[in-house]
């Protein structure tokens, strides 16, 4: 599997009513988001990444006053599975500036924690690696995902973030069948969202005595 760029569509502030309906007949799809940093409050929401099983991947670049209804659809949507990697972030991003109240989420950084043990590598990178034996490109993580263009190499970037996540999810499903984890990884990711609000409200190491 490569990444082919005729099946990436790069498309402003929300999906059209077209694409709802198209990722909204889907079971799995994969989700990254791009942002200005790391802290919601402060920093933008720049860019949601969708993929279906079929590699049909759309880049929406949320701009101010960041409206977009039918992603809010979509993500609210429980029949559609939402696959993320580390989506603790992205959770708690989209919910600050689209008020999305996701539901259906799955993690494959969460999985991974749970089921590959014998590791403490569960970076994306790391995890399509040994799972998939793919090498994906990090170097455009860090660039400016603010800017009114972006250039090739981020759109590729933020592409190949989203085009081997239902692989990887169907891979660690496996897993956690095979290690009797599976139960515990839907209820650690069912509870993800709620672990985004409360990051959101400045609670840290909630769970601390
Ligand atoms: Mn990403």
């Amino acid at each position: 599997m490569k990444l082919n760029l005729e099946n990436v569509q790069l498309i402003k502030n929300d999906l059209s009513e077209e694409l709802l309906d198209h990722y909204s007949s889907q079971d799995l799809l994969a989700v990254d988001c791009e942002m200005m940093g790391l802290i919601p409050q402060r920093d933008k929401l720049c860019l949601v990444q969708i993929s279906d099983s079929n590699e049909k991947i759309t880049l929406v670049k949320t701009e101010p006053p960041h409206k977009a209804p039918n992603l809010k659809a979509l993500f609210e949507n429980s029949k559609v599975r939402k696959i993320f990697h580390f989506g603790r972030t992205d959770l708690a991003f989209l919910y600050h500036w689209l008020n999305i109240d996701i539901k259906n989420v799955f993690c494959t950084k969460t999985a991974s924690k749970l089921v590959r043990t014998y590791t403490d590598k569960h970076s994306l990178k790391d995890l399509l690696k040994e799972i998939l034996c793919v090498d994906i490109d990090k170097n455009s993580q860090l660039t400016d995902w603010g800017a009114p263009e972006l250039t090739k190499e981020q759109i590729k970037y933020a592409a190949s973030d989203v085009l081997y996540l239902i692989p990887a999810y169907k891979k660690l499903i496996e897993l956690l069948k095979r290690e009797n984890r599976l139960e515990i990884a839907e209820e650690a990711c069912a509870f993800l969202p709620n672990l985004a609000k409360l990051d959101l409200f400045g609670y840290t190491d909630f769970f601390a005595h």
